[in-house]
């Protein structure tokens, strides 16, 4: 047996003992025809517990100790998925990132990874062990802990696959597939059973969480065929296909939204060169991605400068802008704080005009009041108020008959 298998378990697949001890059937299952490696993350709600818990000293608290902290979820159910293996006779054991030397970058909570020591896990299989590693987490240079950003177990999973030559990534979670959106918020949504990796990194890049964006990115520069699926009920679930997809299908894949987004605005900034450089300059030294970015047209020589970035970077954008108040000299800062990112996503927009004014016909149809629009040539992305989110995504997806 030399064909490897990597399977990825969600928070919610390990929630209970229960969902730990029917995982650990699934990886008993897939065992007995291939080698398998688990990649597993926290039990569900316990990142956001250990996150809740961090900020019990202060607001900003250190950034090594909050990684030290919030990793420790995804150690909890990779020793429990190990004894429910036992149980049911299946040799395993739990690896840290640091057992396996998951080496990334020093950006705490942000880490990406830069390589894994394939050495450690392919001894277990060749011991026949299955190894659980823990995902979400990785190690620097000097051995600190690090992790990935929230929902980064999909890119431990997927840079393991890489890593290891494994003929597949399996992404289990709590649906059986990638839909056109997420299927919570609009329940007609239409189940893919495949979807290009371009549309894949879109959707992703867009805040389709079902599966992390770094992980598209490893999937997409190693090859790595990745599926999504349920652990709840079989299923095939939705391959993400490395083939280049064929011009006759739809021209929008799907709809992509993000909450937990925040708009700055630099009122009254002087309009002279160099300005955008020296705002978007200092967030990005500090590890701040900035999202849509919009510049208006001067007046009198003064310009509103307005941008979005992730509710998770409040604190050191704020702090980032403050500090340029005197720099630049802009008349006021305005912080708006409910407001959410919604993107129509389509390989075959390309090609087609007329989309974007049919989008913004079913927005407008539905009231939906646009703050900031962003396009490019194969998504159109608009920031909204969060509380009309799911009116939108809705609007949008019966407008392009994505349910059909
Ligand atoms: P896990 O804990 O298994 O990593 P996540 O909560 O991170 O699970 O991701 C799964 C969730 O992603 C689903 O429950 C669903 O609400 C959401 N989701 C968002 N967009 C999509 C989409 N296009 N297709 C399927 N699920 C989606
Ligand atoms: N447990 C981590 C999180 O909640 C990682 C993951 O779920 O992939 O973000
Ligand atoms: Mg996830």
């Amino acid at each position: 047996m030399s064909n490897i298998i990597v399977q990825k378990f969600g928070g919610t697949s390990l929630g209970t003992e229960e969902r730990i001890a029917s995982v650990a059937k699934i990886v008993k299952e897939a065992s007995q025809s291939a080698n398998v490696i688990v990649v597993v993350s926290a039990m569900s709600g316990e990142t956001n517990r250990l996150i809740k818990l961090a900020k019990s000293f202060g607001d900003d608290p250190s950034k090594r100790e909050f990684d030290a902290l919030i990793s420790t979820g995804e150690k909890v159910s990779a020793a429990l998925l190990a004894m429910a293996l036992h149980q049911i006779d299946v040799k395993a054991k739990s690896y840290t990132a640091s057992q396996i030397s998951m080496k990334t970058t020093n950006s705490y909570s942000k880490a990406r990874i830069l390589e894994v020591d394939g050495k450690k896990i392919q001894d277990a299989l060749d011991e026949g062990i299955v190894p659980i590693i823990t995902g979400f987490q990785g190690i620097t240079e000097s051995g600190d802990v690090t992790t990935l950003g929230r929902g980064g177990s999909d890119t431990t999973a997927v840079a393991i696959a890489a890593q290891m030559k494994a003929e597949r990534c399996d992404i289990y979670t709590d649906v059986d597939g990638i839909y056109t959106t997420d299927p919570r918020v609009v329940p007609e949504a239409k189940k893919l059973d495949t979807i290009t990796m371009e549309e894949m990194l879109e959707m992703a890049g867009q805040g389709a969480k079902v599966i992390q964006i770094r992980a598209v990115e490893f999937a997409n520069k190693y090859k790595v065929p990745v599926r999504v699926l349920s652990s709840f009920e079989p299923g095939d679930g939705t391959l993400i296909s490395l083939e280049e997809k064929d011009m006759e299908n739809g021209l929008v894949s799907g709809i992509a939204f993000q909450k937990d987004q925040m708009k700055y605005t630099l009122h009254g900034v002087s309009d002279t060169p160099g300005i955008a450089y020296a705002i978007l300059g200092p967030l990005s030294d500090a590890n701040i991605e900035v999202d849509v970015i919009v510049q208006n047209v001067s007046v009198n020589g003064k310009t509103d400068f307005t941008f979005t970035v992730s509710k998770e970077d409040e604190i050191s954008t704020t702090t980032v802008i403050k500090k340029l108040k005197d720099s630049l000299n802009f008349d006021d800062l305005l912080i708006d704080s409910n407001i959410a990112k919604v993107s129509l996503v389509g390989v075959g927009m390309r090609s087609h005009a007329g989309i974007a004014s049919k989008a913004f016909k079913a927005l407008s149809e539905n009231e939906v009041n646009i703050l900031m629009i962003s396009t490019s040539e194969i998504k159109i992305t608009i920031v909204i108020e969060d509380s009309s989110v799911e009116t939108a995504v809705k609007a949008l997806h019966n407008s392009f008959e994505l349910d059909k």
